[in-house]
């Protein structure tokens, strides 16, 4: 049962990058159970089948399923004039898309940074570039970027995402500072480890979680739910004096000094 009133999205359309799985099918679900007809970016075709059906029978509200790759700036322009042409408007994009391996240094390829950078933050720039300038520019708009925090000390095996996502901070204060003259607002969240993820499953296996959750001030990993809400939060009049913001949703992790997990056999998060 949400906190939130059902309608509080209603005549809204929001764009979730990475909105078939984990925490983007999250935020796009809840956006529909609050009235916004949505859309769903990312690559595997049966994913977004399969999640956009889902979602359309959960929310009675339209859910358009835009296979391409982030990675590609036309493809993205075409999956944000889609959502225009058969939505109607695009209030809202949830720049959510994102790449993780656990990696050592000196092992990482250029080319397995390269591929991080380019989903995380060339990725969240396509979109972002794309969305103002097809909508939002004109209309004004809600920005919403999912972060991390592992780049907020030093997180071993994560160079690669922490540049990303240090990238991804960067553009949310920026666009902030540039576009909020023009009604378009550019937030973050910054989640720590989310314990009912894919990524969380594979990166925190059985033993590492429970260490993990030690180490967490109030003794438990978050949730899908937990970054859902907040998402809606920031996205709605609540978050209307919000701009530029990185709201860290960790229950304290990052503040307890103990951010780091070795799993055996290499560095973790
Ligand atoms: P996830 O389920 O793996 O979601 C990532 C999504 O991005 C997938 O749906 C994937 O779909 C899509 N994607 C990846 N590469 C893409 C590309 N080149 N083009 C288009 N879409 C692409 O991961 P998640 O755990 O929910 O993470 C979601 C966000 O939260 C990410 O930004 C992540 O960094 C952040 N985060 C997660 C955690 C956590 O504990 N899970 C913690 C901190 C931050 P396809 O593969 O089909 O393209």
């Amino acid at each position: 049962m949400s906190i939130f009133r059902d309608s509080l999205f209603a005549g809204r359309v929001a764009l979730i990058t990475g909105g078939a799985t984990g925490i983007g099918r999250g935020i796009a679900e809840a956006l529909a159970r609050h009235g916004a007809d949505v859309a769903l970016l990312s690559r595997k075709a049966e994913n977004l089948a399969a999640a956009s059906a889902e979602i359309e029978s959960a929310t009675g509200r339209r859910c358009l399923a835009l296979p391409a790759d982030i990675r590609n700036p036309e493809a993205v322009d075409a999956a944000v004039i889609r959502t225009i042409a058969e939505l109607g408007r695009l209030d809202i994009l949830v720049n959510n898309a994102a790449g993780n391996f656990p990696c050592a240094s000196e092992d990482l390829s250029p080319n397995g940074f390269g591929a991080v950078v380019d989903i995380d933050a060339k990725g969240t720039w396509h979109a972002t570039r794309s969305a103002f300038r097809a909508w939002m520019k004109e209309h004004g708009g809600r920005i919403l970027n999912i972060s991390a925090t592992l780049h907020h000390g030093g997180t071993p095996g994560q160079v690669h995402v922490a540049a990303a996502k240090a990238a991804v901070d960067a553009m949310t204060r920026t666009l902030a500072v540039e576009w909020g003259p023009l009604g378009v607002q550019v937030n973050a969240i910054a989640p720590g480890p989310i314990g009912d993820t894919e990524g969380a499953r594979r990166l925190f296996p059985g033993p590492v979680a429970d260490r993990l959750r030690a180490q967490v001030p109030i003794r438990r990993l978050g949730a899908i739910e937990d970054i859902a809400s907040l998402a809606l939060f920031v996205l709605s009049q609540a978050g209307s004096n919000l701009n530029g913001a990185i709201l860290v949703s960790d229950g304290g992790l990052s503040l307890s000094g103990r951010f780091s997990v070795e799993p055996e056999g290499g560095p973790g998060v």
